[in-house]
C-alpha cells in the first residue's frame, strides 16, 4: 500500500492488460484523474517538492502530461509550455526524434518557447523505458533549457527509463511504481 497524506494513489490506477498490444499492462491514469480527491492528489504529491523552487515553465509531453501538467502550472502561477507529436503545432518548430519498439516518433515544441537558461519543470503522467521523457529532456537541453526536475505520476522501473533520465543528470520525483511493463 502506498499511503501518501492519507491517500492511496496507486488504488486510483487502474491495469489494463494486454493494451496497446498482448503482454503491455497498461497502466491507465484516466480514473485516478476522474476521481476528484484522486486528481487533486496527483497534482498536489507531483508539485508538492517544487512549491519553493524556482521555475520558469512547466513543460508538458502530449497528451496525459497537459492534463497534469496544465494544473500544475496553474496552482505554481507559471507559464505551461507543450511537446507534441509531429505536426502538430502551428508555428516554427524544433523536434526530436525517440526510438519505438517498432520504427521512429518525433516530438517537437515551438521554437521560441523557451530560452537559454529558463528554468523547467517537465511532466508526464508515466516513465517507461525512457524514449519519451529522454527526447522532450535533450530538446529542452538544446534549448538552452535547465531542467529543475522531471516528475511522472507512474514509474516503470523494470524498463529501465528512470535510471537512464537519472544518468542523463535529470532529477526524478515520482509517485508510485509497478513492477513489470
Ligand atoms: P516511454 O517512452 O517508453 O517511457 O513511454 C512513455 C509514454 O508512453 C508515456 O507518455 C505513457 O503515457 C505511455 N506508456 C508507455 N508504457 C505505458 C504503460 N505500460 N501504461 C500506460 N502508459 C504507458
Amino acid at each position: 500500500m502506498d499511503l501518501r497524506n492519507g491517500f492511496d494513489i496507486k488504488r486510483y490506477i487502474r491495469t489494463i492488460p494486454d493494451y496497446p498490444k498482448k503482454g503491455v499492462q497498461f497502466r491507465d491514469i484516466t480514473t485516478l484523474l476522474s476521481d476528484p480527491h484522486g486528481f487533486r492528489a496527483g497534482v498536489d504529491e507531483l508539485m508538492w517538492p517544487f512549491l519553493r523552487v524556482d521555475i520558469d515553465y512547466v513543460v508538458g509531453i502530449e497528451a496525459r502530461g497537459f492534463i497534469l501538467g496544465g494544473a500544475i502550472a496553474h496552482e505554481l502561477g507559471k507559464g505551461f509550455v507543450p511537446i507534441r507529436k509531429k505536426g502538430k503545432l502551428p508555428g516554427k518548430t524544433i523536434g526530436k526524434e525517440y526510438q519505438l519498439e517498432y520504427g521512429v516518433d518525433r516530438i517537437e515544441m515551438h521554437s521560441d518557447a523557451i530560452k537559454q537558461g529558463d528554468k523547467i519543470l517537465l511532466i508526464d503522467d508515466l516513465i517507461a523505458t525512457g524514449g519519451t521523457a529522454i527526447a522532450a529532456a535533450e530538446l529542452l537541453q538544446e534549448s538552452g533549457a535547465d531542467i529543475v526536475a522531471a516528475a511522472f505520476v507512474v514509474d516503470l522501473p523494470d524498463l529501465g527509463g528512470s535510471e537512464k533520465l537519472r544518468a542523463k543528470g535529470v532529477k526524478l520525483h515520482t509517485l508510485v511504481e509497478f513492477e513489470g511493463d
